[in-house]
């Protein structure tokens, strides 16, 4: 399983003012009312509700001489004209891009009439329509259009001026806008007011769910920006989730050897996308348990072998990265010719030997794919057989302290399991380099005389033996 968290993933710049602030006045006066979801995330409301925060859906819920947010998605006028009245403190966190399109249009409306290309019932253009004065329209989709240019017509106004919401798919903003300009004979300023960490999200959305197998849309469900992320995923993706945390994921099955894109909407914390990941990890290391644990070991030291590394994975949950110091999962591949009397092999940089092939799972818990992936990557070879199904041998293997590209790697060990494939030695081979000096077929009765690290010998042998058992 390989999983790729988009970049642009997560929090805008507009919710974290908003939640570091709302945090920061809840401390302060420990007790506060919201008007409406702070922002469209469960978890994000439940913390700060916790905390003192008190979410309420009409402003006639909150008390006089009260404190209230308004969040980031900003309020109708009428709201600041009633707080003053009953004296109700604002804690005014709009998003400053929203306050902008609202000075825009209040500095607009007397000469222009104001179209609003974004979801009807959205708070944010709900509150920014309010700013509009008496000559506006909200353009949600194509079916609109007509409406809208019928107001436009029944004004004596020769100016229009288009804006955006800010979580609007700016795919439909120039479908919609294309339409509508067509159908109006008036002078026309389009402000593409979608916000760039809109748009970036979407765009890197669009690119990540081409490459992917299964693409997990994390955030609210009535979120304008996740749903808009959803959409776009589906037009490339055949298994598109979308998910508020990782206890939504219990109930949808996920091939293990999936490519995974994984994008959140703007209201989402970083700690609910790591959550999924850890847990997409933890149900790998579940199957990755499971397999060791069904391997049936042919002496005594693959059993004490097998026994430390199940030992081991239950307390380290980052044995598939090198950052466990002490040791982490790699994959060899013992590769035969079809007479199997050769075996394919490297000459190694480091240990300055013929070695087997294989290398580090790197987070990668289909041990089998990452083996595949580095005998490809060392030999060349593409064309495999596998010969003995599921794991083939597993071996703790001592790494001496050694220099890597100039830096020290310290002493520690390597949970190695190894997988038997059949290849043929007519195919082409190539040379990793910065790796490795050479790749070539070895006698299988000489492979001990190849190497020259003595630790390896057994292992090596144990191999060469147990192919005599296999038909
Ligand atoms: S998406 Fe953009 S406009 Fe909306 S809250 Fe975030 S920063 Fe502000």
């Amino acid at each position: 399983m390989e999983i790729i968290v988009g970049k642009t993933s997560g929090f805008c710049n507009g919710v974290k003012f908003t939640i570091n602030k709302a945090n920061e006045m809840i401390k302060k006066h420990k007790k506060l009312y919201c008007l409406g979801q702070i922002v469209h995330n469960e978890n994000v409301i439940k913390d700060l509700e916790n905390k003192g925060m008190i979410t309420i859906n009409n402003i006639d819920e909150c008390p006089n001489n009260s404190k209230l947010i308004i969040r980031a998605h900003g309020e109708r006028k009428e709201i600041y004209e009633i707080s003053k009245k009953r004296n109700i403190e604002l804690i005014d966190l709009t998003c400053g891009k929203i306050k902008v399109i609202r000075k825009k249009i209040s500095e607009k409306n007397s000469n222009h009439f104001i179209v609003i290309i974004g979801k009807k019932n959205h708070p944010e253009i709900i509150g920014v329509q309010s700013f509009s004065g008496n000559n506006s329209f909200v353009v949600e989709k194509e079916s609109d259009i007509d409406d809208c240019v019928k107001s436009i017509e029944k004004t004596k106004l020769n100016k229009v001026y288009i804006i955006s919401q800010t979580t609007f798919n700016s795919n439909e903003f120039d479908n919609l806008t294309n339409i509508l300009t067509t159908k109006l004979n008036k002078e026309i300023i389009i402000d593409k007011t979608i916000c760039p960490a809109t748009s970036n999200r979407q765009k890197e959305t669009d690119e990540l769910s081409k490459k992917v197998d299964v693409m997990i849309i994390v955030g609210g469900k009535n979120s304008s920006n996740t749903k808009e992320l959803e959409v776009i995923s589906t037009k490339n993706c055949g298994n598109v989730y979308l998910i508020q945390d990782y206890s939504d994921l219990k109930k949808i099955k996920i091939d293990k050897k999936s490519k995974i894109g994984i994008m959140a909407g703007a209201s989402t914390p970083d700690i609910v996308v790591e959550e999924i990941i850890k847990y997409l990890e933890g149900e790998n290391m579940k199957e990755l348990y499971n397999q060791i644990e069904n391997y049936k070991p042919l002496t005594e030291k693959e059993k004490e072998d097998k026994e430390v590394i199940l030992n081991f994975m239950k307390n380290n949950d980052n044995c598939l990265l090198r950052e466990n110091k002490i040791a982490h999962f790699t994959a060899s591949g013992w590769i035969v010719n079809k007479k199997r009397d050769k075996v394919l092999m490297i000459y190694h940089n480091i240990y300055d030997s013929w070695a087997w092939v294989g290398g580090h799972a790197d987070g990668d818990s289909d041990l089998l794919h990452v083996v595949k992936k580095e005998i490809e990557e060392e030999t060349g070879i593409t064309k495999l057989k596998q010969l003995y199904d599921g794991i083939y041998g597993i071996n703790i293997v001592t790494v001496e302290a050694h220099k890597k590209r100039g830096k020290q790697v310290n002493a520690h060990l390597h949970f190695d399991l190894e997988y038997l494939f059949e290849a043929d030695e007519n195919d082409k081979l190539t040379i990793k380099e910065d790796e490795n000096s050479n790749v070539g077929w070895v006698p299988l009765e000489e492979v001990n005389d190849y190497t020259t690290e003595e630790k390896m010998k057994p292992i090596y042998k144990y191999l060469s033996d147990k192919l005599k058992k296999i038909k």
